[in-house]
Order: C-alpha cells, then structure tokens, then sequence
C-alpha cells in the first residue's frame, strides 16, 4: 500500500533539516537510480499534503527525528489555519503548486562538499524554500532562483521524472548561476528570516503579520515605489527588486513611509497625475490591506500626511481612492 514507498530502497540519505518531505523523496529516488513517478500516490505529488497522519506512516521507516524534520519543512493542509502548513505557519497559498526551482550556486556547493567517499551526488540537496513562491532569490549567493532547464528551457516541474533532468531528459546541473543585486535580495532575507532558515532581519511592522500577508505588503508598496502607477500589472521579473524595496519603505517605521507619502501628496503639478494614481493604488491596497491591524496603521499615516498638505487636500479628495467610502 501507499506506505511502502521506501521499501526495496538500499540507500536511505540523511535528511537535511531545509528539506521537505517531497524534496527528500525525489533525492531518494535519484540516489537509487528510480525514476521519480507517481509522486501523488505517496501524497507528496502536489506540494500541499492533505493527510499528515498517512505522511508520517510513509515515512516512518526513517525514524521520528527525520520524519520530524521533514514534516515541519512540509506544507500540509488542515483545517485550523494557524496550522495550515509548516514550518512558521506558511499559509498556503505562498507554495509552488507546479514548477520546481533551484539555487545553481547551491547546487554547485552541495556537489562540491566532502562525500566521505561517495559519488557528490550524495550530497546534492533541494531545500523547501524554493518552492515558496514569494522567495524568488538565494540570499545565501545572491543568485536568481532558477525554474527553467539551461537546454530547452522548459519549466520545470514536479512531474519531471527525476530531480536533475528536464522532462526532455537533458542535464539541469548545466545551469548557470544568475547574479543578482545584493540589493535586490533584501527581502528574500527578511522571508527566509522567519522561516528560521538564516539570522531574523528584524522589520517590526511586519513581524506580528502572517507570512502571506508580509510578502503580499512588501511585494504591493515596492512595486508602487519602483514602478509607480503601473504596479497593479505586477513587477515580473522585476520582483525581487521591489519586494526588497518594500523592506525599507518599511523599516525605521513610519519614518520612511511617512517621506514617501508625504513625497506624493506634496508632488507638484507637473508630477499630479502620477502622484494621484500612486495614492490612489496605494490606499487601495492599504483599505484592503490583508492584515486589518497592519492597514490602519499604513491608513492613519496616509491620512495624516495629506491633511499635512492643506494645498493638496483638495486635490486627494478628488482620487477614488476609497471607493466611496465617506470620512
Ligand atoms: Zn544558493
Ligand atoms: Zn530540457
């Protein structure tokens, strides 16, 4: 039945706390020369485990301390929310539901660790964070997470039958590492922060606010930072950038929110028609914001730099910026 998943499986790798269940299979799979196929039937095919309880008893064979480890760095789906997925209470939606990335430069370093004298292979390892779809770069090389196969660059996914090839079958440990701006990585550090993956960067404001909800903030006040009325299109491969952007917009609170929202409520004619759309893209986020505390705070902020502006007053109440809403 559906918990013999190991059985007839020789090598049995140790697990490494940053991988999840699903991570762990797949490089067990690989060590073992099996192709890696109907991983819906062992219940990590999909990234959200519904049943922790027939988990556990397929991988039991590995002893309480891995099934643990490998457990807490698994999404698994219940119906109490605080409870919805681990580790930190990663609500749902922030998981990769099909492709699969990884860190090159990660890679390189597993490949490039002491074996102990078996093939590098042994040590080559997928951590759970990739597959948060919020994170988007490797703090740890400042590289670009990588989704795509360097030869044919098709997305790869959790039904390629096997951790390092393409559906196509061609070699994804070709991939080249993707530098990224060390700027740029700001908020994937604050992420992987509280997920406990490396030291906490503290950022109070959004600390108290669930993972989602914190990603979500940062992602929607930097792209308005960086990209101005156009943000609700989303920033693309411009991503990381604005997220990280966010995580000063929002540190030293509410001192540099404060500049900024005072940058465009005081802007000057020439400038009126931008700085309108920004507040009013802005305070549309801020009045929907997902976490109810965190947008009041944002909100008496907002409020108080425009009527800061007396000049300007007038002009912000002609935005919709709250869709009717009367003050
Ligand atoms: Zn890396
Ligand atoms: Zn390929």
């Amino acid at each position: 039945m559906s918990d013999s998943f190991f059985e007839g499986m020789p090598l049995r790798p140790p697990v490494d706390p940053q991988e999840s269940a699903r991570d762990y299979m797949l490089r067990a799979c690989l060590l073992n020369g099996w192709t890696w196929k109907s991983p819906r039937k062992w219940a990590v095919g999909s990234p959200i485990v519904r049943d922790e309880e027939s988990l556990r008893r397929i991988l039991e064979p590995l002893g309480p301390s891995d099934v643990d480890s490998l457990i807490r760095a698994t999404p698994i789906q219940s119906d109490r929310a605080d409870q919805l997925c681990q580790p930190n209470a990663v609500t749902l939606p922030p998981w990769s539901v099909w492709s699969r990335r990884w860190c090159p430069a990660c890679w390189r370093a597993d490949l490039a660790a002491p074996t102990g004298g078996r093939a590098p292979l042994w040590n080559l390892k997928n951590r759970f964070w990739w597959s948060i779809d919020a994170i988007h770069t490797c703090p740890f090389h400042n590289t670009k997470l990588n989704c795509r196969c360097p030869h044919c660059a098709v997305v790869v996914s959790w039904k390629c039958p096997s951790m390092i090839t393409c559906s196509g079958g061609h070699d994804l440990l070709d991939a080249e590492p993707e530098p990224v701006c060390e700027q740029h990585v700001l908020a994937d550090r604050y992420l992987l922060g509280r997920l406990g993956v490396i030291e906490p960067l503290a950022l109070p404001i959004l600390d108290e606010v669930n993972f989602e909800a914190a990603a979500v903030t940062l992602n929607k006040l930097g792209t308005s930072v960086i990209l101005g009325p156009t943000y609700l299109y989303g920033a693309g491969d411009r991503t990381a950038e604005c997220m990280s952007e966010g995580v000063r917009l929002l540190s030293d609170w509410p001192r540099r929110f404060e500049s900024y929202i005072a940058e465009i409520v005081g802007a000057e004619d020439a400038k009126h028609r931008w700085a309108r759309d920004v507040l009013c893209n802005v305070f549309h986020f801020v009045l929907s914001a997902p976490d109810r505390d965190l947008g009041e705070k944002m909100e008496r902020v907002m409020f108080q730099e425009i009527f800061r502006h007396p000049v300007n007053v007038e002009r912000a109440y002609e935005i919709k910026w709250d869709g009717g809403r009367t003050r």
